[in-house]
Parts: C-alpha cells; structure tokens; sequence
C-alpha cells in the first residue's frame, strides 16, 4: 500500500466511501483519490508534497485562484473580529449589496450556506408564491441534492450511475418533471399538459453537470416566454455560472431575465455560501417578511461574506473576465491540439472559463448526446493527466474550471501534459 492508499482506506474506516461528497472518490475514473494538503494560486500540493495545475478549482469557486493574499487576509482580519454572531452584520447588506449591482434581474437576496440550500429554498420560495406543487428541472441538471432535485441528476449521479433516488418518497419525487435539455418543444408540450400545476422551471443557464453544455440560440428565451406564459416562476440556478461566464453570470452573458436566480461557490470564495434573489414580489414571500419560511444558524456568516467580498472585488477589475477567456480559450485549444495530433475525437465545449472535452465525435448538446462520451478513453486520459501532474475533473461529465491564475507557464505544461495523456486515450 503506498501511502495515497493508505489515507484512502484510513478515510474509509471512519467515513463513507472515505469522501465527503461522492466525485471526489474517483468512481468515474478508478484509482485511489489524491489526498491533498495545500494549494496557491493555479497549483494544488498533495500531501506527498507533488505539485498539479488545478483545473477544478474546487468545482468553481477558486476564481482568482488559490489563496490569494486578498482573500487570506479578509479571512484573517475577520476571524480576529468574530467568526459568527446570530445576529445581523453589516458585512451582509454589504454583501447583499455587490450581488445585486451585478445581477439586474435580482431586487433582493437571502444568504445561506450552500448552493443545495440555495435551491431548495428557491424551489419552497417559488411554491409558495405560486400555490402550485410541481416542478420541472432538466435531465443532466444537477441543483444540490435536496430531495425535490435529486431526479435525474447530473454529474456525480450521472458517473455513479445510481439508480434512481433511493431515500426520496415516490411521492415527492412524483412532483418533480423531467424536461430533456436545448429543447422547447418538448417544454411547451408539458406545459400545455401541466402547466396550471407547475410552480417553476429550473435550469442550469449553461450546464456544467452533464460536463459542459451550453444553451442552444434561443432556448434560454424560449423557456423565459413559456414560464411566462404560463405564469411559473422560472429559476435561473447560477450556483456554478454566477459571476463566472460574465461578470454576472450567464444572465447578463446571454441577456435573460428570471424570476429567480441561485448562487453559491464564488460569492463565498471559497468558503460556505450559496444565496438565492430575485424579484420583489416573490422575494417579498420571504420570511420574516413573509410566510415562507426559511432560515440558518450559519447564514450570510461573517468569515464567509469577508471571502466573497473580497474574491468579488477581484473580479470587479477591469479586464478580469476578458483575461479569464482568453487564457481558457488557450486551455481548450490545447487540449484540441493535443487531441487531433493523437488522432482521438474529442468534442470541445466551452462558455468563458468553463469548459468540457468530450471524448466522442457527435455534437454534444443534452444529456443523450454527452453520454455517447467514451468513459474509458477520458479515464485513460484523466490518470494520464494526473500522473503528468495537471488535476482534471475525475468525470468525463463534469466541467474544468480556470482561474485568474492560470499563466501562460500553466497552459504550456498542461499541453505537454495533454499531448501524453492523449496517446494514452488513443491506445484504450
Ligand atoms: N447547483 C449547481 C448548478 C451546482 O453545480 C451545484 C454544485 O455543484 C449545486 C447547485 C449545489 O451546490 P452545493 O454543492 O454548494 O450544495
């Protein structure tokens, strides 16, 4: 047992699976998962002290990348005035304030302390408002793990391979309609069966659970002209977008107007936070405003709003997104090089910083058509990544994330990195 293997079963032997959230097992790629003991800027050190260029970046929220001096010292500064009061802070409206300048579609917004937490309080927030019961959410979209939402999930569930929602009453989960993804028809079709009981539709305004997938033109439109229509309250689940494809998140990036937006990951910089906002009238449902009831003894927590803050701020300069897309645009484009010299297909999806390398020759526009990917190539390619010390999603259906961090010396190794990992891809 080397000692990776060793920290994997100590794990194991006290939690399940050894993980505390089930990608980080390695169950789409195999192999023992990387223990890791530190990180700075775009470089993650595991904890024998081997260096990787992160491409996670903690499933998103590592924008201005790890441990940046700004961020550290918010989180210092504030654990010397008090880590969590109960009570209100002025840092929240603060906070509060930075989102909403960014988000137009949002008139108020409640901090929690996940994205899941984030969702499923959009969702109770919208079937309140409504008085309506159902839902529908997309197949491969993935909105936190709240049993309303656990049905045709993406990512994690779609690797697993796990059937169906154990643990979720039959009777709830009956509540929740699965709409396939990138197609309208198939929307208003519902909606003309159903629509006087669906409270909302959510979505991932760019998928980044079924790896990436971006809207087709029109859809986000068209899914905002059907809702209203039919007066649903239409969830825009920014928790990995938001002020990551734009400075506010794929709503100003493809000009969109919804109901209701949830957030999480970047605006707590790397510390737990989600939040969800939205329009008067609804947010006004609320309680203590209104009758929804909704709260959280850790919520809008003062070292986590001092992390936001300060990772907003970051992102508030000028040029920050520009740089961002370009250095992806170069990723990318590497991994597509390196794919075509290696003769392996490889589909690139990419909307700003975000990105996915489907290893199949179709179009990838649902979750149909991203499960055509050949698992078996992309896990030859993730251990050969791996061992030439890049740190990739370990799921062919999950995205990369890039930060501000990333240089033109990390795109460099993560080509030469690529072009190996590739031939290893070619000979499965
Ligand atoms: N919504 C989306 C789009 C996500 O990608 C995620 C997590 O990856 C969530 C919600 C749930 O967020 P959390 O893991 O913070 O509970």
């Amino acid at each position: 047992m080397n000692p990776m293997e060793r920290r994997y079963a100590e794990a194991k032997s006290v939690i399940p699976g050894g993980v505390n959230s089930p990608v980080r097992a390695f169950g789409g790629v195999g192999g023992t998962p990387v223990f890791f003991q530190s990180a700075h800027g775009a470089t993650l050190v595991d904890s024998d002290g081997k260096s990787y260029v992160d491409y996670v970046g903690s499933w998103g929220p590592m924008i201005v990348g790890h441990t940046h001096p700004k961020v550290v010292e918010a989180i210092r500064d504030q654990a010397g005035k008090g880590s969590s009061f109960g009570a209100p802070t002025e840092l929240e409206t603060e906070m509060a304030r930075r989102v909403l300048a960014r988000i137009p579609s949002c008139a108020k917004v409640r901090f929690v302390s996940s994205g899941t937490e984030a969702c499923m309080a959009a969702i109770r927030v919208a079937r309140g408002y409504t008085g309506r019961e159902a839902i529908v959410k997309f197949e491969g979209c993935y909105h936190g793990h709240a049993d309303s939402l656990l049905v045709k999930a993406g990512s994690g569930v779609l690797t697993l391979s796990l059937p169906g929602t154990p643990g979720i009453p039959e009777k709830l989960a009956a509540l929740t309609y699965v709409a396939p993804y990138n197609d309208p028809k198939a929307l208003e079709e519902l909606f003309e069966a159903k629509g006087k009981e669906i409270a909302a539709v959510i979505l991932e305004p760019v998928v980044g659970n079924m790896g990436l997938v971006p809207p087709s033109p029109g859809y986000l439109e068209a899914v905002r002209a059907l809702t209203k229509k039919y007066g649903i309250v239409f969830i825009c689940d920014e928790v990995m977008t938001g002020f990551r494809v734009d400075k506010g998140g794929a709503q100003t990036r493809f000009g969109i107007d919804p109901d209701l937006t949830t957030f999480g990951k970047i605006i707590g910089g790397g510390l737990p936070v989600g939040a969800y906002g939205g329009k008067a009238e609804i947010m006004a449902k609320v309680a203590p405003e209104g009758p929804v009831y909704q709260a959280g003894t850790l919520s809008g927590n003062p070292l986590a709003m001092r992390a936001g803050m300060a990772t907003l701020d970051l992102t508030a300069e000028p040029g920050f997104y520009e740089k961002l897309e370009a250095v992806s645009a170069k990723v990318a484009d590497a991994l597509v090089t390196a794919a075509k010299e290696a003769g392996v297909p490889v589909v690139m999806n990419r909307v700003g910083s975000m990105f996915t390398p489907f290893f199949t020759d179709r179009p990838v526009f649902d979750y149909t058509t991203a499960a055509t990917s050949n698992t078996k190539r992309f896990a030859a390619f993730f251990h050969g990544m791996l061992d030439r010390g890049v740190y990739i999603p370990p799921s062919q259906f999950e995205a990369w994330f890039v930060s501000a961090a990333h240089s033109d010396a990390e795109v460099a190794k993560t080509l030469e990195a690529a072009r190996g990992a590739m031939k290893d891809a070619a000979a499965v």
